[in-house]
């Protein structure tokens, strides 16, 4: 995965900000900064590297600064919790509708890639209602080797 150039990670931040505050709700600084350690790592980070890198311009972080921040986050539908990797990585398109994603998570670098494939959205929601069941919420995880680490094997 190309690391993000700081342009577009500008640009995204400007986004979000703007989109926040559509929403009323402000993207302070402390949210703004995770938000940005985050689209920088270029692969998932977790709560605790965040806090080491946090650390280095807010030396009285501690973990509940920065969960509140991935809360915030998480409920602006900015990132995604990698579950499996207890980590966290950017969202490719913070105005998909449902959210429902699915993602490639490469073993071998670390790399992961959300990819939203509404067929399988749909198909995913069908069989949950033959079951009666309701589901709202869908997020898969898929594991194995990123394109770039099948070449250089
Ligand atoms: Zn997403
Ligand atoms: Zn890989």
């Amino acid at each position: 995965m190309p690391a993000p150039t700081s342009r577009r990670i500008a640009d995204r931040i400007e986004a979000a900000v703007t989109s926040c505050a559509r929403q009323g709700v402000a993207l302070t600084e402390l949210r703004r900064q995770v938000f940005g350690l985050i689209l920088e790592a270029g692969t998932p980070v977790t709560a605790y590297q965040l806090l080491d890198r946090l650390k280095k311009t807010r030396k009285g972080a501690v973990p509940p600064t920065i969960y509140r921040a991935l809360d915030f986050l998480l409920a602006r539908r900015l990132i995604h919790k990698i579950e499996s990797l207890n980590a966290f990585i950017p969202c490719i398109d913070p105005a998909h509708g449902s959210h429902s994603a699915q993602f490639l998570i490469c073993r071998t670098c670390g790399a992961v890639v959300e990819v939203e494939d509404r067929a399988i959205s749909r198909a995913l929601g069908n069989a949950a209602a033959r079951q009666g069941f309701h589901a709202t919420h869908a997020l898969i995880e898929v594991t194995g080797e990123c394109a770039a680490c099948v070449a250089a094997a």
